[in-house]
């Protein structure tokens, strides 16, 4: 076992789910997930060592939950008593303009991220729960909060400023915030090493498609743009979420359908995207539909292919030109090469190619697909969220 490991938490509102990484050579060592609390019935996967564990029992709270990870360690392991475990890195979706960095957690940061619990009402409150007991059952190591915003703190205020009235945005903090940025972060340094190149000399382009999807330009090494805005809603079609839409929408369907603000929210959210046009969310599933010939199908693929395109395009142009770098990441991204290739003919008029050999290979390591004469080259890198986490916790606490 490695010298130091890292025990990353994402905690969500019903879900715990937790990897032991040694982010020196980014092994993950175990991993598992507590699922469905507070439900009836909840479910326990453990991971270590090529077995899996699963219990179903009932799991009341986040406590519950977090102590039978604890007791899951203890049973099957690795021992985390001899596993020099150094700290414990917990996921933060939504750090506001609080947090532009990756923080130590004390008393006044846990009452910080519950004072964001406005702007992340579906997040922040299970981060809130999974912090308090992990610093409970785990109090002799450092606990720090990786936030999926701080990566976009670096766009400019032309970047992130909404153009609503200006005492209105500030009283209620409305800027763009900007998700996913621990992958963006991520991928983004993996993509110019990749090619070669130190981060701070390159200018790129990050998909990431999965279930959430968001692209972000990124100017030598700092974010100047991003898809996802005050919330994770805004920018890209996504699996159940709407993405960009007329706001105008919202007060129609208030007015003329007769919904509730609450049922609004909920269509937006889980109702709509990939799900709402063709009944799939999952991407496996509607590629499936598209090959029996459903035309509700191609038209979400469609959809989703065009706002992908569109938003590179609008990015180059924020880059000021061709980025060196354009790069897929996420479930779709990773795995879909058909999207890949969609994407890069619609670019084929900046002297943009994929390779359909190169692009068409299946493999867990970043890579080249774009043909040599490309004038951008095409990325695949897979992300790793918990691994990245577990690296700025390291990098926090060795200071
Ligand atoms: P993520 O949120 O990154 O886990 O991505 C989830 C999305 O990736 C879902 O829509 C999955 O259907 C999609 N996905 C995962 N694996 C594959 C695969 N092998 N082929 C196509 N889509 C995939």
């Amino acid at each position: 076992m490695s010298d130091h490991t890292v025990l990353v938490i994402n905690a969500g509102s019903s879900t715990v789910k937790y990897q032991l990484i040694s982010p020196e050579d980014g092994a993950a060592i175990a991993s598992g997930i507590v699922e469905r609390i507070g439900e009836e019935t909840g479910i326990v996967k453990h991971k270590y060592a090529g077995q899996e564990h699963t219990e179903n029992l009932p799991i009341e709270d986040h406590g519950v939950g977090l102590r039978k990870v604890l007791d899951l360690f203890d049973a099957h392991g690795p021992n985390l008593a001899t596993a020099n475990v150094v700290a414990v890195g917990h996921r933060v979706v939504q750090g506001g303009s609080v947090f532009p960095a990756p923080t130590v957690i004390t008393d006044e940061v846990v009452e910080q991220i519950r004072g964001l619990i406005p702007l992340a009402p579906l997040h922040n409150p299970g981060h809130v729960r999974g912090i308090e007991v992990a610093r409970e059952l785990l109090p002799d190591v450092p606990h720090v909060a990786v936030f999926d915003t701080s990566f976009f703190q670096t766009l400019p205020a032309s970047a992130y400023t909404y153009a609503l009235p200006k005492d209105v945005a500030q009283e209620f903090s409305i800027r763009r915030y900007g998700f996913h940025g621990t992958s963006h972060q991520y991928v983004s340094r993996l993509a110019a090493h990749t090619i070669g190149k130190d981060v701070a000399d390159t200018n790129q382009i990050v998909l990431h498609l999965g279930s959430g999807a968001s692209v972000s330009a990124i100017k030598q090494g700092k974010a100047v743009e991003t898809s996802m805005g005050l919330t994770p809603l805004e920018g890209l079609v996504m699996g159940t979420r709407t993405g960009d839409i007329d706001p105008a929408i919202v007060f129609h369907l208030y007015r003329e359908a007769g919904m509730s603000i609450d049922e609004i929210d909920t269509m937006l959210n889980k109702q709509s995207g990939l799900k709402g046009l063709a009944g799939q969310n999952d991407f496996r599933e509607l590629l499936r539909l598209i090959g029996e010939g459903s035309a509700d199908a191609q038209l979400a693929f469609d959809v989703f292919l065009h706002r992908i395109v569109k938003y590179v395009g609008s990015y180059m142009a924020v880059l000021g030109g061709l980025p060196d770098t354009i790069t897929f990441t996420a479930g779709v991204g990773e795995n879909t090469a058909i999207v890949r290739e969609k994407t890069v003919n619609a670019l084929s008029g900046f002297g943009i190619a994929i390779d359909p050999e190169l692009n068409s290979v299946r493999s867990d390591e970043p890579r080249i697909v774009s043909t040599p004469d490309s004038t951008v080259k095409i990325l695949v890198v897979p992300t790793n969220e918990e691994l990245e986490i577990s690296r700025q916790t390291m990098s926090l606490i060795s200071e």
